[in-house]
């Protein structure tokens, strides 16, 4: 997938403003935050969205998740923040390599964002 726009951000050809990487695993800000925080976690083998999962990335989901707790806390979201995982036309994915979005920084968060 050489030309999507999450696969380039990971090759270093878009900039983004990273907060943690690994092997596996790239954060970054996303770029119209909806909240004080506001970071996108993406595995860095591309996947098109939740819907496309299998098995065998079972793993890599896994280490998803892991990270994305350390993130948040990182990130200050210590008392709590909400995960976001839009699939498909029908959950308004814009971008097409599966992300889980961390949103916190707001005590509360509004109910819907
Ligand atoms: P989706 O609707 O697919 O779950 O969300 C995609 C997210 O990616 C949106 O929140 C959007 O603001 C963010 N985004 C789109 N293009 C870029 C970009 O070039 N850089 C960064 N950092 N975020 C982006």
């Amino acid at each position: 997938m050489s030309d999507c726009l999450f696969c380039r951000i990971v090759r270093g050809e878009i900039p983004a403003r990273k907060v943690y990487e690994d092997e596996h695993i790239l954060a970054f800000h996303d770029i119209r935050p909806l909240a004080p925080v506001h970071v996108l976690v993406i595995p860095k083998e591309h996947v098109d969205s939740m819907a496309h999962l299998e098995p065998r990335h079972e793993a890599a989901m896994g280490r998803l998740l892991v990270a994305a707790a350390r993130i948040a806390r990182d990130q200050g979201c210590t008392d709590g923040f909400r995960t976001i995982v839009n699939t498909g036309r029908v959950g308004l994915q814009e971008v097409y390599h599966l992300h889980l979005h961390i949103l916190g920084g707001a005590d509360p968060l509004p109910p819907m964002l």
